[in-house]
């Protein structure tokens, strides 16, 4: 069987990424979301082991020196990292893997799986972000700024992912991503595998 492949999503806080992942996960039990460890605590209606490990402190560094992630960062004062049995273990039953990862991480995954794909999703204007950050209504107006001077560094590397999705309407981002990952599973090395088995 041929193994799955891993997609990272990056792409500045508020830009819609966990909705639009929301939407693409419907019908779709070949691929899988890496749920990731972190160290900020749950907002409102997010479920442990659904939307993100809760996790401490102290966890996280013990799972950083047991080398159990496959990248982990710090994000606006806390700890984000993506577990690395998990992936392994999908991309292995042939399951295709989403990482919703930022910048920093995503280059750390680059690093060690060159052949990692990796989409950036962008607002469709500053204003936009704006908006959807503030509007959501999960974070302090001191954390939407922290978010916002960090989008900005984000969306200067941009041009440094394979794939660049401007999340106008989620319908038209889903379809995109959907023909992303529809395009990578035509490339001529997946193909041939299949053919010589
Ligand atoms: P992220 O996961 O990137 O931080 P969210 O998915 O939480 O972002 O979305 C942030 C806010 O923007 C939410 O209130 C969501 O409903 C809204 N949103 C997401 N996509 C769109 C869109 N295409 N048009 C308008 N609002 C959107
Ligand atoms: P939020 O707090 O809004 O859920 O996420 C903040 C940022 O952390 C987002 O850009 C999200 O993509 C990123 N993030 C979530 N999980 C991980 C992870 O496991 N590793 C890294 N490096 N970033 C993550």
């Amino acid at each position: 069987m041929y193994k799955g492949k891993t997609f990272i999503i990056s792409g500045p806080s508020g830009v819609g990424k966990s909705t639009v992942l929301k939407e693409l996960f419907q019908d779709r039990d070949d691929l899988c979301f890496s749920v990731s460890a972190t160290t900020r605590p749950p907002r409102p209606g997010e479920i442990n082991g659904v939307h993100y490990h809760f996790t401490d402190v102290d966890e996280f560094r013990k799972m950083i020196s047991e080398d159990a992630f496959l990248e982990y960062a710090e994000y606006v004062g806390n700890f984000y990292g993506t577990p690395k049995k998990f992936v392994d273990e999908a991309m292995e039953q042939g399951k295709d893997v989403v990482l919703d990862i930022e910048v920093q991480g995503a280059l750390q995954v680059v690093h060690k799986r060159p052949d990692v794909v990796r989409i950036f999703i962008a607002p469709p204007s500053w204003q936009a972000l704006e908006e959807r950050l503030t509007s959501r209504g999960t974070d302090s107006p001191e954390k939407v700024q922290k978010r916002l001077v960090r989008a900005k560094v984000e969306l200067q590397t941009a041009n440094t992912y394979d794939y660049f999705v401007i999340n106008d309407t989620v319908e038209r981002a889903v379809r995109e991503i959907n023909a992303i990952m529809l395009a990578e599973h035509c490339k001529p090395a997946e193909r041939m595998a299949i053919l010589s088995e």
